[in-house]
């Protein structure tokens, strides 16, 4: 069977614990690989690679990290193939989703911020004929990264790129259960001649290998993406040792749809907002509200729609669900329809494990389930399901609409659909969300910055806000 390595000072390299933990493919419920079940000691040597790397990667000229990232952002368009393919392998998302979002996206992740270091410029503060300010922005030294399982080698890079691009040099883990992309990626660090030392990937469990990046006194940074709960006790541990963190969290995004929208338009993205990756982005939405006027109508045509999506192998074509992460993942779905069940909710669609027959019988795949007549206060409507399930409720005008959306202790992003443009201003600036996308839905562009308020997180990514993230500012004033 297939084993992951750790990849630390430039080499392949096995746990020193020596031991493994399984890997399963979620389609078929089968274990394909075996990831090193790394320790502190992993981590003490990843972090003592980074830091005797850093002086000699810190000293490059923004334009010669920069060529590193261009050349590992080709490297992984030239491999496509194989990491969309190992991507579905590990998370059971549709292989036509991996060739056509997460792997383009992570080149283009490493492709934007080997552009953007070489165009950021720091600030100077003239005080006519007194004094000359200017910030200097320098690399932290050593960081982490830390990412989840639902946009593997996507988020991972999101990270691991404006990291290197400002000059740090990394320790970063990616999720237990998603390990192949990372592992891939180690290789074409190597095959890039990415120097030993200025990444370092270390497999493992959240509570071991992450856990011990956070703690590390060394470390100067963590950005982390992940549930909010254990965002929490990132920052908690984080705070220890007064290191800075981005912490990308959890969500729980309201689709609010007037009567006055594109309908078809909006039906069609609202299947898409819902559905996509199985529900697994932090961005799909989960609560719909609509308008009274065109409530019923857009039931009927979103009912229809989602019950015609097809779940199955996601090796085919045709499968717009495939499975979920895991079977624990797949329990808690399921558990989470139960309860809005318990708490008064109609099942228009789905609400049930879906069987696939032949090669996927004992994957976790869940159909996609559409709720309604659940109070906005009820726990499904509260708490982050993270799977194929959303509910849908009414609304009458804006003002209710506001104040149904921002009834959350999450805001990362809402989605509104209008024509009317004086309107949608502003919703959305009186909507708590971090990302508001009006007629669309997400629409990126890397320049933007990127996080939620509330328990969604803390702090932004995205453009010049990931690489303000990942330096120092000394100001440095000259009398005149
Ligand atoms: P998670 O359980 O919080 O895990 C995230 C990462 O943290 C994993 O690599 C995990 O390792 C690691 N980890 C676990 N315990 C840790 C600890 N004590 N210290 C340091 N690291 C630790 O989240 P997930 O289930 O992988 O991902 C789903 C969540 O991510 C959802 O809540 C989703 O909304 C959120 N998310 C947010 C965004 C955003 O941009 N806001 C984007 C994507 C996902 P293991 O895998 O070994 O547990």
């Amino acid at each position: 069977m297939k084993k992951f390595a750790n990849y630390i000072d430039g080499k392949l390299v096995p746990s020193t614990s020596k031991d493994y933990l399984d890997n399963y493919n979620p389609a078929t419920g089968e274990v394909y690989s075996l990831l090193p079940d790394s320790c502190q000691e992993d981590v003490e040597e990843a972090v003592a690679a980074a830091k005797g790397a850093f002086p000699k990667w810190s000293g490059l000229s923004p334009e010669d990290r920069s060529q590193y990232l261009i050349k590992i952002a080709e490297a992984v368009e030239q491999s496509q193939a194989e990491l969309a393919l190992a991507e579905t392998t590990d998370t059971g998302k549709p292989l036509w989703l991996s060739n056509a979002m997460d792997i383009p996206r992570a080149a283009a992740n490493f492709r934007f911020f080997g552009h953007a270091i070489t165009q950021f410029a720091s600030e100077s503060h003239l005080v006519d004929g007194v004094a000359l300010n200017y910030t200097r922005r320098g690399p932290l030294g050593v960081v982490g990264c830390i990412s989840p399982w639902n946009l593997p080698l996507y988020l991972f890079t999101w990270k691991v790129a404006p990291a290197l691009a400002a000059g740090n040099t990394v320790v970063a883990k990616p999720s237990e259960l998603t390990p192949h992309t990372a592992s891939l990626l180690s290789e074409i660090c190597i095959k890039a001649g990415l120097p030993p030392g200025v990444l370092n990937i270390v497999h493992g469990a959240g509570g071991k290998v992450g856990q011990s990046i956070v703690q590390h006194h060394e470390v100067k940074a963590v950005s982390f993406t992940g549930g909010t709960a254990t965002g929490r006790k990132v920052a908690l541990t984080a705070a220890e040792t007064f290191k800075r963190t981005s912490l990308e969290l959890g969500g729980k995004n309201p689709t609010i749809i007037f009567e006055d929208c594109d309908f078809d338009l909006a039906v069609e993205s609202a299947v898409r907002s819902s559905f996509t990756n199985q529900g697994e982005i932090c961005l799909c939405g989960s609560r719909i509200y609509v308008e009274e006027g065109i409530y019923e109508k857009f039931l009927g045509e979103f009912v229809k729609q989602v019950d015609a999506l097809k779940v199955g192998d996601p090796l085919d074509g045709d499968v717009k669900v495939g499975a979920l992460v895991s079977q624990h993942h797949q329990q808690k779905v399921l558990q989470y329809v139960a309860l809005a069940k318990q708490e008064g909710g109609h099942i228009l669609c789905g609400g049930d494990r879906q069987v696939v027959v032949g090669r996927c019988e004992r994957g976790y795949f869940v159909q996609p389930t559409v709720i309604a007549d659940l109070p906005n206060s009820c726990r499904t409507n509260q708490e982050e399901i993270f799977g194929p399930v959303v509910t849908v409720q009414s609304f009458k005008g804006a003002d209710q609409a506001i104040s149904l959306g921002n009834e959350s202790s999450y805001g990362l992003a809402a989605n509104i659909w209008t024509s009317d443009l004086k309107m949608a201003h502003n919703v959305s600036h009186k909507l708590h969300f971090g990302i508001v996308w009006v007629n669309t839905w997400l629409l990126r562009d890397l320049r933007t910055p990127f996080g939620g308020m509330k328990n969604s997180g803390l702090g932004r990514e995205g453009g010049f806000e990931s690489l303000r993230f990942f330096t120092e500012a000394q100001n440095i004033c000259i009398k005149l």
